[in-house]
């Protein structure tokens, strides 16, 4: 058996359709760039991600989790710098009239649409930050924004995190939440959103201790990829040097992962120092110090290191990272398998009836009712098992169970391994138990 990985992200695109993992959005009025709606194979897999990150980050006694909402006092987006500073450099081509990021094309070479030569505009800044009325006039002092970055929401509630719940330093704030961007080349399936969720913590810490929180995180987070599943050849870090340092930042790292278009970002950790939390005390004129009992009632602004990483684009990663082609001589055999960590798996178990008749389902459907109690499973009994087997590979289901004749003498089942594809019986009141063992996490 040989197998091959991802070559396009148009097969996972065409998958993800197909078994109900992702949609266009407003599909049927010809879709919404940038936009996608998750099916409910998709929202599974990313409810399980948004969960294990939920649990690594705010299951431990110095990180807390938030809630903040998407829409906030303007003067947020002013002193967080997105106002003024939150652009993509922006190309036009004369020629197809097509729209382009200045920083991801070579202007100097022909429009990578209509390949027309030198017809460029001058790059121009572009803001990427959605605006929207608040309240019944429309005019210009009721302008708010669909918020960019999910962070900002955790600097505004620093201090009521911190005396509500009496948190020392250092400490973190952790949220998961949608955000919005309108990017001007959105593209590569749901890599590049216009609407899409970000899982940040932001972890405080007395200034002059940040490399050592931040060296702790970077370890931290390589680890949660690798947790679920991710071959580890698949990442990699990218440093931010020079200019692409943000000004404010004194350290900066992306981690990589190798997606079908190549090497991008799935995740940032960011050493912010006190900018944002100072930016706000002088915009808010509400001192954003720290009392540090802990060293003479000292007074500061602490410094923030920050993980950054996207929901969508870490559940690309883990459906890139899954997908497998695999051949044995001839055509016939070819499967698609979505090799899912089965802690990440939307569906861990199926159940499938060989016949709908002699009372087959009916065993079936018992034993189901019984498995959906711990696990998220699926009963199928339309068409032939092999192509039902097929389908569970294709949606990445780790364990198939088959009910058949011999069931019916001796109450055992097959229990069918995704990877490995191989068939052991098992006793019927046993199969919990075996389920219990393969899916301990
Ligand atoms: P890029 O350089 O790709 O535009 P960025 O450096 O602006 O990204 P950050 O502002 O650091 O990204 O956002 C943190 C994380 O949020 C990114 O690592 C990515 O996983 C996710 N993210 C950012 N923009 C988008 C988007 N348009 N669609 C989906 N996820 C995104």
């Amino acid at each position: 058996m040989s197998e091959s990985n991802l070559k396009s992200m148009a097969d996972l695109a065409s998958l993800c359709k197909r078994r109900g993992f992702l949609f266009q959005s407003s599909e049927i009025y010809g879709g919404v760039g940038g936009c996608y709606d998750y099916g409910p194979l998709g929202i599974e897999l990313k409810k399980n991600l948004q969960n294990r990150w939920w649990k690594a980050m705010t299951y431990r006694q110095d990180v807390v989790g938030i809630d903040s909402s998407i829409l906030m006092n303007p003067t947020v987006w002013k002193a967080s710098g997105h106002v003024d500073g939150f652009s993509d450099p922006m190309v036009d081509c004369k020629e197809c009239k097509n729209r382009f990021r200045a920083d991801k094309i070579d202007t100097s070479k022909p429009c990578p649409n209509c390949g027309a030569k030198d017809q460029f505009t001058e790059p121009r800044d572009f803001n990427l930050m959605f605006k929207t009325q608040m309240g019944p006039v429309e005019d210009s002092s009721s302008t708010v924004y669909l918020r960019p970055e999910t962070a900002q929401g955790i600097f505004t509630n620093f201090l009521n995190v911190q005396s509500s719940m009496r948190m020392k330093l250092p400490f973190g704030i952790a949220q998961v939440g949608k955000a919005f961007r309108n990017e001007i080349t959105p593209g590569n399936f749901i890599f590049r959103m216009r609407e899409f969720e970000q899982m940040e913590m932001q972890y405080f810490v007395k200034p002059g201790t940040q490399v050592e929180a931040f060296e702790k995180w970077q370890e931290d987070r390589l680890q949660w990829h690798l947790s679920n599943g991710v071959r580890k050849e698949k990442l990699r870090w990218h440093e931010h040097k020079g200019n692409e340092l943000a000004h404010y930042a004194d350290r900066a790292f992306d981690i990589e992962y190798e997606f079908p278009q190549g090497w991008d970002e799935m995740e940032g950790i960011h050493s912010r120092t006190d900018f944002d939390l100072g930016r706000h005390e002088e915009f808010s004129g509400k001192s954003q110090k720290y009392v540090d009992q802990a060293d003479g009632n000292k007074k500061y602004v602490p410094y923030v290191v920050e993980t950054s990483v996207g929901l969508d684009r870490c559940t690309l990663a883990i459906m890139c990272d899954a997908y497998r082609k695999e051949f044995e001589g001839d055509k016939e055999k070819e499967r698609v398998v979505l090799k899912f960590d089965p802690k990440v798996a939307p569906i861990k178990v199926a159940v499938l009836p060989l016949m709908k008749k002699d009372g087959l389902e009916e065993k079936a459907r018992n034993l189901f009712k019984d498995l959906q109690q711990d696990y998220m499973a699926e009963f199928d009994v339309a068409g032939s098992i092999g192509k039902r087997y097929r389908r569970q590979d294709e949606i990445g289901t780790p364990y198939c169970v088959t009910i058949d004749y011999e069931t019916k003498d001796d109450n055992t089942v097959t229990i069918r391994d995704r990877d490995a594809m191989t068939q052991e019986r098992v006793a019927m009141d046993k199969v919990a138990d075996y389920l219990k063992d393969k899916l301990k996490f």
